[in-house]
């Protein structure tokens, strides 16, 4: 079978297969690893590439853009557990053609988030490459002893709720793949997929919340995200599409264009916000500015997305 047929996440599946996780320990399936330590915390441990060609074209992307983005993913997936940030290692492999001002402006994006959240490079790799820019960082973060939100925790009644507007991050990438103009309502698309903000604040807040069961953020787009959450907690779900909250500025594009906004919201990935259930009685008392999108139902029910004729099913790495 080659790897198109595996897809990635068939992938991640054979491999998961094969190496037994100890006890205590999380390990293959979530957006972290979760490590016990001494004193009532627990590590979370991640790691995340961006490769040129595949996450990136050299030839648009800043070298600034590229390091915050970078650092961004990970702290993401940090954010995803509701952990705080500790520190990242980066692995470059860099052609030889590069020159110092582009490693000191990646430098420069990758340090400002990395001071952003108070996350520190302790570490890393350095090698040549023959032609193409390969970036691959490895993030710590910690939480209190049982506080980090995993996806195989969601039941049935919940509240499905997100931190954020979805899809700008997939129209700047169709903007950007299609070389289509770049006015100031494209140009703030473009931001979002290059200057992507991860939600620790939220993610922290969230886990400390009262009622909240599954958390992930979304890289991949709900449409395969969600499943995520689905398939590790055994359930169903119901979204109702009209809820999906979308900003003014895809709205705008997507009428100028005749693009289904849904096609962004749902299918597209790198928003970086937070996908989260909770119990329809805590919902009320949360503090995080969210959005409900839709209910855990009976794994039986699989996904209906009421309100569209679609099915859904975001990014997947080798099928795509
Ligand atoms: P995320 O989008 O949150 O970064 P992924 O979809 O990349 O997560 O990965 C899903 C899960 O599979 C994670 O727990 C990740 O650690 C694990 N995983 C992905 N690739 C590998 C691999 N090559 N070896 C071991 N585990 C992997
Ligand atoms: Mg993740």
């Amino acid at each position: 079978m080659d790897l198109s047929q595996l897809g990635e996440f068939g992938l991640i599946e054979e491999i998961k297969s094969r190496f037994a996780t100890p006890e205590e320990v999380t390990g293959i399936g979530d957006d972290c690893a979760i490590l016990p330590q001494h004193l009532g915390r627990e590590s979370l441990v991640s790691t995340d590439m961006l490769i040129e060609g595949t996450h990136f074209l050299m030839e648009d992307i800043t070298p600034y853009q590229l390091g915050w983005k970078s650092a961004a993913v990970n702290i993401s997936d940090i954010a995803a557990m509701g952990g705080r940030p500790v520190a990242t290692f980066l692995a470059l492999a860099l052609p030889s053609f590069l020159n110092s001002d582009w490693v000191e402006e990646f430098l420069r994006g990758y340090g400002e988030i990395s001071d952003k959240y108070n996350c520190p490079l302790l570490g890393g790799d350095t090698t040549s490459s023959p032609d193409r820019i390969s970036i691959c960082v490895t993030i710590i973060g910690e939480t209190p002893k049982d506080k980090a939100r995993k996806r195989d925790k969601a039941e049935e009644g919940d509240l499905i709720c997100v931190t954020g507007t979805l899809g700008d991050s997939a129209a700047g990438l169709k903007i950007i793949l299609d070389n289509m103009e770049r006015d100031e309502l494209a140009q703030k698309l473009i931001k979002k997929h290059y200057l992507p903000q991860p939600r620790v604040i939220e993610g922290m807040d969230l886990a400390s919340s009262h009622g909240i069961h599954a958390m992930m953020d979304i890289s991949d787009g709900i449409g395969s995200d969600l499943r995520h959450i689905l398939k590790a907690s055994c359930k169903g779900a119901v979204i109702d599409t009209t809820r999906i909250p979308v900003s003014a500025e895809i709205k705008t594009i997507c009428q100028r264009n005749g693009w289904d906004v849904l096609d962004f919201a749902v299918n597209g990935g790198e928003d970086y916000e937070l996908m989260f259930t909770v119990t329809p009685d805590a919902e009320k008392n949360l503090n995080v500015k969210h959005w409900v999108i839709g209910q855990i139902s009976k794994e039986t029910d699989g996904i209906i997305w009421m309100g569209s004729e679609k099915q859904f099913n975001g990014y997947n790495h080798f099928s795509n």
